[in-house]
């Protein structure tokens, strides 16, 4: 296994299993190497289960002609529109580009994620006008950025801010990511008083927070 260790003016111990595989620890610097392998040692069946779900993850997104992407978690085919316009093609699982836009992945990428990003956001809009009348809440603005470690967050002048990956996930999943913000509009912060909001709202977000944590690894339009 490759261990990068980074040690710094910290006073706890982190450790994180990375794309590639590899495992970061960052460390106090008063840490010694026999304390860190330790450590490691201690984790050693956390690590193992992080690896088992990024090998059983589905692979990097590719942005070409041709290859699928997951719209809503479900396969869209990237090809080539048979108009002068750029679109989801819901009956077919296309996902249609413009064949004015050059041949090229990152001309393509580009395309791609100005459209997704316009179907995210109708969601969005959508989906928080509801929710928020069920829960009692008055957001104030939804924004959607490329957020590649986090899903949402919540401001404490009641700003949403959605990651453009949601766009990846089962419409299910979102509802709890929105959810989730929502209820910050009540409490910012993760207490069991939050969390009893979300319950109420959304009684499967313990699956649905798992679910999350297993199947998003190359989840990720960045
Ligand atoms: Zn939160």
């Amino acid at each position: 296994m490759n261990i990068n260790v980074i040690k710094s003016k910290r006073k706890t111990c982190e450790i994180k299993v990375n794309a590639d595989g590899s495992v970061t620890i960052k460390a106090p610097n008063h840490y010694t190497n026999p304390m860190i392998k330790s450590i490691i040692e201690t984790k050693a069946d956390w690590i193992d289960q992080k690896l088992k779900w990024m090998s059983e993850s589905e692979p990097p997104l590719c942005f070409e002609l041709g290859s699928t992407l997951p719209v809503w978690y479900e396969a869209f085919t990237i090809e080539f529109s048979d108009r002068i316009d750029t679109y989801l093609d819901h009956a077919h699982k296309r996902i249609m580009i413009n064949p004015k836009v050059k041949p090229e992945r990152e001309a393509i990428k580009r395309e791609v994620i100005k459209l997704l990003r316009v179907v995210l956001r109708n969601h969005l809009v959508a989906r928080v006008k509801v929710l928020s009348e069920e829960l009692n809440v008055q957001p104030n603005e939804i924004r959607v950025k490329l957020m590649k470690s986090r899903w949402g967050s919540c401001s404490s002048r009641g700003n949403l801010n959605f990651s453009l990956n949601l766009v990846l996930l089962p419409k299910e999943i979102v509802d709890y990511i929105i959810i989730h913000e929502l209820a910050h509009l009540n409490e910012l912060n993760h207490s069991s008083r939050f969390w009893r909001i979300v319950e109420k709202y959304h009684p499967r977000y313990v699956e649905d927070r798992k679910w999350l944590k297993m199947n998003t690894f190359n989840l990720n339009l960045n």
